[in-house]
């Protein structure tokens, strides 16, 4: 499940990427409005978690060019007003779900995971599939040849990465940014360490290969 943060309160952005990433969802982050749209132009996230109140655009701005265009994607507003007349402001503008800060991460975490399984794709399941190897990203389900494969949150985020990029080059800094945290030590072996124990559960004949100077694909 591919999820954007839109919030201006980095270290609230970062607890919260840091925390869903840890889910295995692969998570971006934007600071404001208009780096949100730039983003959702370059990429299909399933789910937009969306603060309200962002500097330069607002989120219902956000919220409405999105509608607008017909972007698939799930959203969540965030908001520091917990009242009712902010609840259905923030449904008018098309956001499909609500949360008042502060609130309880495990709560967003189910909300995020139950937004995802019903959007995008007209509530069908979203299954990336190739060379014999597919992953329901919604269900975090993954099989080769059907033979269910019991991975982590980390290796099932690798694993939708590589399957999205549908055969390219995927390098360990972006696998880094995107599934741990961009301030992760680069010299760090979390990355290669997770890869390598993917590529041996997926088993015979190996499917993930290492281009030197490229990355991983699969
Ligand atoms: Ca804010």
């Amino acid at each position: 499940m591919r999820v954007l943060i839109v919030e201006d309160e980095a270290e609230l952005a970062g607890m919260l990427a840091d925390g869903l990433r840890g889910e295995g969802m692969v998570c971006d982050v934007a600071h404001d409005g208009a780096r949100a749209l730039e983003m959702t132009a370059a990429a299909a996230y399933d789910v937009l978690v969306l603060d309200r109140d962002l500097p330069h655009m607002s989120g219902d701005s956000v919220c409405r060019a999105l509608n607008a265009s017909g972007y698939p994607a799930g959203i969540l507003m965030l908001t520091a007003a917990g009242g009712l007349s902010d609840l259905v402001d923030g449904l008018g503008q098309g956001a499909d779900d609500y949360m008042a800060k502060p609130f309880s991460y495990l709560e967003l975490v189910a909300r995020l995971r139950a937004l995802g399984r019903r959007t995008s794709h007209g509530g069908a399941p979203t299954v990336l599939s190739r060379h014999g190897v597919s992953l329901d990203t919604a269900r975090r389900i993954a099989e080769r040849e059907g033979r269910p494969l019991k991975l982590t949150p980390r290796e099932l985020g690798v694993l939708e990465i590589l399957l999205t990029a549908d055969g390219g080059p995927v390098d360990t800094g972006e696998l880094r940014e995107r599934l741990w945290d961009a301030a992760l030590d680069p010299a760090t072996t979390a990355v290669r360490v997770t890869v390598h124990s993917l590529r041996r559960k997926l088993g015979e004949p190996p499917l993930i290969h290492h281009d030197p100077g490229f990355g991983y694909r699969l």
